[in-house]
């Protein structure tokens, strides 16, 4: 019997492991968005025999999200959701072991990649898919919830088209609120950008690129405080500053409100081991799903500041699993 103790990084405490219960596989992949789909679909086309773990929110980011537009192969659009229970039924068609379940902690020290689920259920495979994700970053207030697909979204290359010919904000001041601000700039009549502070974090490259964009409006020293609406978002309220200890309520009146606050990769569990950004994304060699660690490979969001789409997510996915299965008819 082998007792390990990797840092459950989530709690802080150790936790101890029997092998004896441990189940073994080839090829383990966290995640359940498009990345982590597409590399079971591949994986077990391979036959890896994959065991693919969904973790808290079944399909990813795409379920809190309406309709999909730009996935090639859905002429007519097709909710997010629906998509992602689509990808799931094409891996399952080629055995896939599909399972809910959290990774709570990880043990990448050893020749096998040990991965504990739900803080009991330890998985050791030979080669481990990351496909984690990222969470979109909301300010916290309630009206963001009440409006989650009826005028709220945080992804405007997803959700724009929604909002042609209409008034829009973006909320932030980094290098995502300058490229969603001129990207719906295209689209919409007026775009609002709302920064907290009195200057852009964004690139000078990026900053200019606002700046001369004629319909961009920035509200300089502003904050939302609430949105209202009958059936979706008409408008928001927002605290502009005033002077050093003044402040006033500005209303605008807008169709969408995007947020550009920034990301969090889901990468904690693995950060003990895998090398990541600053931020938490998961560095991966250029051209490759690979880590840091052999055998470990990482795809979709959570190794991906740029684009964060779907279907690069799922081309990630589709590298990852052939990744894995050259290093798996290596290892022989
Ligand atoms: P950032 O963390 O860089 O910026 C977040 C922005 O949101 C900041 O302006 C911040 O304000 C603001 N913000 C954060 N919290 C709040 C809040 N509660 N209320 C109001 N405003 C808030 O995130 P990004 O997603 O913009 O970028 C992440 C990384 O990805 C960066 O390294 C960026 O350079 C990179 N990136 C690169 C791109 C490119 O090269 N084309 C495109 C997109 C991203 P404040 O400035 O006051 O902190």
């Amino acid at each position: 019997m082998e007792i390990f103790k990797p840092l459950d990084l989530q709690k802080n405490v150790p936790i101890v492991a029997d092998t004896e219960k441990n189940e073994i596989v080839r090829c383990l992949i966290i995640g359940s968005g498009p990345a982590g789909y597409t590399a079971a679909i591949y994986a077990s086309r391979a036959n890896l025999n994959p065991v693919l773990y969904t973790g808290l929110e079944m399909g990813g980011q795409l379920t809190t999200t309406t309709d999909v537009e730009n996935y090639p192969g859905y002429p007519e659009g097709i909710t997010g959701p629906r998509m992602m229970e689509d990808f799931k039924r094409q891996a399952e068609r080629f055995g896939a072991d599909i399972r809910f379940g959290i990774a709570t902690a990880a043990d990448f020290s050893g020749k096998k990649r040990k991965v504990i689920f739900d803080d009991n259920k330890v998985i050791e495979a030979d080669a481990v898919i990351i496909a984690t994700g990222a969470t979109a970053k909301y300010l916290g207030l309630e009206s963001e919830k009440k409006y989650a697909g009826m005028g709220v979204s945080a992804c405007a290359t997803c959700d724009g088209f929604f909002y042609k010919g209409k008034d829009v904000a973006v909320v932030g001041g980094g290098d995502t609120a300058a490229e969603e601000a001129t990207y719906l700039a295209g689209l919409c009549r007026k775009v609002y950008l709302i920064v907290r502070r009195d200057v852009l974090r964004a690139s000078k490259a990026m900053q200019d690129r606002v700046f001369r964009t004629w319909n961009i409006e920035i509200l300089w020293e502003h904050q939302p405080l609430d949105l209202f609406g009958e059936n979706g978002v008409e408008g928001a309220i927002l605290i502009k500053k005033k002077g050093t200890h003044q402040e006033e309520k500005v209303k605008i009146k807008i169709d969408g409100f995007f947020l550009a606050i920034g990301h969090t990769p889901n990468s904690d569990v693995f950060k003990q081991y895998i090398e990541t950004d600053q931020v938490g994304y998961i560095k991966t060699v250029a051209g490759s799903s690979k880590t840091n660690v052999v055998g470990v490979f990482a795809a979709g969001d959570v190794q991906d500041p740029h684009y964060r789409q779907a279907v690069t997510a799922a081309g990630s996915g589709c590298m990852a699993a052939i990744d894995a299965e050259r290093y798996l008819s290596d290892l022989k």
